[in-house]
């Protein structure tokens, strides 16, 4: 479990110190913007939407370690895929954070599994829910992306 950690804390990291689709994208790409006021994260998602495929996206914007290595990381997993696929994706990863809050409601009620493998590198957030006041750094960048397909219609 101990060499788990480290390498999920190794993908975090390295996609805060060389995160993936950086920059902004010219119209007609959709420009959203999504802040977490507990700490300080701006989250700045340019959104290309083409026959209904994530054809393009880019992160900009600062804030935590834990923001925007979840941005990239979700920019790195949506890229391609259709809108269906990554909405079932943000269902998953919103899942796997909020796990521990659900556990915690109701310690009798047995949690949902969740596919860790269909997340891939997006597990290695996973660690994120030990910490509740971090999670709102995590799915930031996720709700950003939701409230950017509502926005398009998607
Ligand atoms: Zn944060």
């Amino acid at each position: 479990m101990a060499d788990l950690e480290e390498l999920y804390r190794e993908i975090i990291l390295d996609h805060y110190r060389s995160p993936r689709n950086r920059g902004e994208l010219p119209p007609p790409a959709h420009r959203v913007e999504g802040f977490n006021p507990l700490c300080g994260d701006e989250i700045v998602l340019s959104l290309l939407v083409e026959d209904d495929v994530v054809a393009d996206v880019k992160i900009a914007g600062s804030g935590c370690s834990i923001s925007q290595s979840s941005a990239s990381l979700m920019s790195a997993a949506v890229k391609g895929k259709s809108v269906a696929e990554a909405r079932k994706l943000v269902a998953t990863f919103k899942q796997m954070m909020s796990i521990h809050e659900a556990t915690l409601d109701d310690a009798t009620e047995e949690p949902e599994p969740i596919n860790l493998r269909a997340l891939g590198e997006l597990a290695a957030l996973q660690g994120v829910v030990k910490f509740p006041v971090r999670i709102k750094c995590a799915t930031l960048s996720w709700n950003t992306l939701t409230q950017g397909l509502d926005e398009l219609g998607a």
